[in-house]
Formats: structure tokens, C-alpha cells, sequence
């Protein structure tokens, strides 16, 4: 099959092969800066994907090209057949990863192990107990930091995800760097992005820039090394001189990487989404069960695919609130 041929390149020629699954819509931390203060509007469980809707699913992308998948949600470990799950998609041909929140990686970690899972990205925005209560209205610093731990003593590859937020955690920035000193892990800073109900103002974002700035002024130019993009890169990467890990920014508002995006999501009531900031959703579920082909309503949601953003070219249209109108992020999996 040519590329133009494939079910998942869209009019640019971007070829997506990288599907992020969301699991589940529940979550045992409510971040603010992801779960509305009101709360979520569930899907009822009939209307979510089952273990097998999930696993057969994901090998049909899979089939048309799909080499890589990062299970997110809400909290993938949440699910109570997180291990069935996971033991199943290890059989397939892919790259498998996992976004979560840590809190439950102890109960999992014979799961994981065994598992073909080798990267990890968990979410730790602050290095403070204090200021993980408020974050995350949760008062389990403690265990998402010692999870974290075990995952860097097993091997695992552990990136740390951190959302910047303005006078709340970018006084840590120094000390997110100076974590990488003597720990294999990957530090991602990741730019505030604006959602349903999370309150999003550009007074709150730190963007690429200042956090450059900040870095410049700790660290000498000679000491801060820029690391080559990745394919498809999400993130800008650097390390400092003799540290042991690196640190990256994904910067979605102020500098996106649009031109090489390969991803694609699948949310947990089975919505395809071909863009994080598309407010458009193809229902893949409902078809699936009709036991109708889904391959011509994939192909169609890639083709509908906009060059940048779903749209939103500026970071003018993300001041325009009308265009927050998208699921929340704990429904949608980052
Ligand atoms: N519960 C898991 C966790 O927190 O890692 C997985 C789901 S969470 C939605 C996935 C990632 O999205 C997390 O790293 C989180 O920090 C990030 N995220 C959530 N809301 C965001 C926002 N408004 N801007 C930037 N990143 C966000
Ligand atoms: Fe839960 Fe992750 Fe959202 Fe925090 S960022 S509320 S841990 S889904």
C-alpha cells in the first residue's frame, strides 16, 4: 500500500502512527489545571470501550500502520483490567508506553514488568508536598514520589511530565534541572494548553521562552547542551554538561510542532480524535458494534485533519474562550 493509499495520512502527507489510547475517564487525583472544578460528566459504562472492544480496536490500527501506543486517561491504572489489557497489547508489533499519575504503580509493578511497557512518562508537577495538595487537591505526594522511584529502580525509562504554571511551580524549574543530575530520567516541561473548564489565561502559561531565559540565567552557555529532535518530536530537548538525564519542553501554545505530528487519539467511549485541540470526535464505537467496517470513517476523520491546532494558528485564537470548547483533558488523555 503507498502512502497516499494509507487509511492514516491526511492531506499533508503526514503519516500517523502513533495512537494514544485513553483508557478510562475516572481519575483519583483532580489536577486543576485538568479537571474541571465541577467535575466531569461521565460516560456510562455501556457506552465505554470493553477489554476486548480495546484490544481489537487498537490491532486494527495497528494493521493499517500504527507502530507506537501510550495508554493515558484519567488514571490508566484505574482500570480494574489494566493487567489483561496490558498483557494483550505487549503481543502486538508496537512501541508501548503510559502516561499516569504514579499512584498506583506499586500495586501494578509485577504487571508492569512483565509487560512490554519500557517508558513511563509520570506526572509530577511540584517537588513540594504543600503545593502537590493544591495541585492536585490530594494528599499523596508520597507515594507518586516513591512510585516514581521504583519505576527509575526497575529500569524503567521514566520521563517526568511537569505543567508549568506562572507563580506556582515555575520557581522550581531550577530544581526539576538539577533532579536530572544524578538520575536517568527525561524531565518535560509542558506549556499550560487551554481545555474545557480549566481556566486557561495566557497570564498563567510560562512559555518556551522565559524558560530559556531562566535556564540562561543559572546555567552557563558552554553547560547547557542542545540534544538533537526526535522524530516527530514533541519536545525541544537539552541536557546540562555531565548530568545524567535531560529536560525538554513541549511548547503546543507558543511553538508547536504540528508539521510532523503522527498522532492520533482514541478516547475511552471510543471517539477518534485527529487532533488534541479538535472539538470534532468521530464515533468509532457505535459503528464497531454495528459491525459495520470502521477503516472509511478513519480515513475520513485523517482527512479532515487541519494543518496546525485544529484550526487555532495563533495564540490569539486561544484567548478567544469560544475556542475552549473541547472535552476536558482528563476525558480526552494526553
Ligand atoms: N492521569 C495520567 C497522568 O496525569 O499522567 C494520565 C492522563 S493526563 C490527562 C496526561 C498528561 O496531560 C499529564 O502529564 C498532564 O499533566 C497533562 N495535562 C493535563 N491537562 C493539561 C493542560 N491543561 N495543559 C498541559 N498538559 C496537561
Ligand atoms: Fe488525573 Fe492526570 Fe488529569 Fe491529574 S493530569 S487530574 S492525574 S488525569
Amino acid at each position: 500500500m503507498t502512502k497516499k493509499d494509507n487509511i492514516l495520512t491526511d492531506t499533508f502527507g503526514r503519516q500517523h502512527n502513533y495512537l494514544r489510547i485513553s483508557l478510562i475517564e475516572k481519575c483519583n487525583l483532580r489536577c486543576t489545571y485538568c479537571m474541571p472544578e465541577s467535575g466531569v460528566l461521565l460516560s456510562p459504562k455501556s457506552q465505554l470501550m470493553t477489554t476486548e472492544e480495546v484490544i481489537d480496536i487498537t490491532s486494527l490500527f495497528v494493521k493499517h500502520g500504527v507502530t507506537k501506543i501510550r495508554l493515558t486517561g484519567g488514571e490508566p491504572l484505574l482500570r480494574k483490567d489494566f493487567p489483561e489489557i496490558i498483557t494483550e497489547l505487549s503481543k502486538l508489533p508496537v512501541a508501548l508506553s503510559m502516561t499516569t499519575n504514579a499512584i498506583l504503580v506499586d500495586r501494578y509493578i509485577e504487571v508492569l514488568k512483565k509487560s512490554a511497557l519500557k517508558t513511563i512518562n509520570v506526572s509530577l508537577d511540584t517537588l513540594h508536598p504543600e503545593k502537590f495538595n493544591t495541585i492536585t487537591k490530594r494528599d499523596q505526594f508520597a507515594k507518586a514520589f516513591d512510585n516514581m522511584n521504583l519505576l527509575l529502580n526497575e529500569g524503567f525509562n521514566v520521563k517526568l511530565n511537569v505543567v508549568l504554571l506562572k507563580d506556582f511551580n515555575d520557581t522550581e524549574i531550577i530544581d526539576f534541572i538539577e533532579f536530572t543530575k544524578d538520575k536517568k530520567i527525561a524531565v518535560r516541561f509542558i506549556e499550560f494548553m487551554p481545555f474545557d473548564g480549566n481556566q486557561w489565561d495566557k497570564s498563567k502559561l510560562v512559555s518556551y521562552q522565559e524558560l530559556l531565559r531562566q535556564v540562561a540565567t543559572y546555567y552557563s552557555s558552554d553547560a547547557l547542551i542542545s540534544l538533537p529532535n526526535e522524530d516527530n518530536f514533541t519536545a525541544r530537548n537539552f541536557k546540562i554538561q555531565s548530568y545524567e538525564g535531560s529536560f525538554g519542553i513541549i511548547s503546543s501554545v507558543t511553538n508547536p510542532f504540528c508539521d510532523v505530528c503522527n498522532r492520533i487519539r482514541l478516547t475511552a467511549n471510543g471517539k477518534l480524535k485527529n487532533c488534541l485541540f479538535s472539538t470534532s470526535e468521530t464515533d468509532l464505537l457505535t459503528t464497531y458494534r454495528a459491525g459495520i467496517p470502521i477503516e472509511p470513517i478513519i480515513q475520513a476523520t485523517l482527512l479532515k485533519k487541519k494543518a496546525v491546532r485544529a484550526g487555532m494558528t495563533d495564540i490569539k485564537d486561544f484567548e478567544n474562550t469560544s475556542n475552549h470548547n473541547n472535552r476536558s483533558m482528563i476525558t480526552i488523555g494526553g
